[in-house]
């Protein structure tokens, strides 16, 4: 009997997670831009990976990539095969290549979690360049 009290209360925990890990796919906009649900300039697109224009660019190239997956931050980077995870990196230097920055250089920065300023939590790479870049 409390073995099947025990599966109970797993089973009933697993529900309440995977129904609160859809409603975050469901209320993200990067996923909604995937899903084709709201506009964006699309720069590259293939099966697993998008990348479009940041709406609000802070260089002359600012473009995102993301995983077409839902995942939410650099700690969920395990829930993208290994082949994916790489790919987001060619994908930005495939976008710089587009804009013919890769002679003078480019930055790809992560913002992860709130001290970074993340915004969207939705994994992505900011690829920006066309002008000199400072740090942060
Ligand atoms: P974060 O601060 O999370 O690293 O970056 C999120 C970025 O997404 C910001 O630079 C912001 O301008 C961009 N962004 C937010 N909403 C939208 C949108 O609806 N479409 C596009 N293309 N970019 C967005
Ligand atoms: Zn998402």
């Amino acid at each position: 009997m409390r073995e099947r009290w025990r599966h109970w209360v797993v089973a009933k925990h697993r529900e309440r997670w995977d129904r609160r890990l859809r409603m975050s796919e469901i209320d993200c906009i990067f996923c909604q831009i995937v899903a084709g649900d709201l506009d964006a300039e699309v720069v590259h697109d293939e099966e697993e990976v998008l990348a479009f224009r940041d709406i609000n660019g802070r260089a002359p190239m600012h473009v995102l990539v993301i995983p077409k997956r839902h995942v939410a931050n650099l700690e969920g980077i395990g829930d993208l095969s290994d082949v994916v995870a790489k790919r987001l990196f060619e994908v930005a230097s495939l976008v710089a290549e587009k804009h013919g920055v890769v002679e003078s250089g480019y930055a790809v920065r992560i913002n992860n979690g709130d001290d970074a300023g993340q915004a969207i939590p939705h994994l992505h790479l900011h690829v920006i360049g066309g002008e000199r870049l400072g740090m942060p």
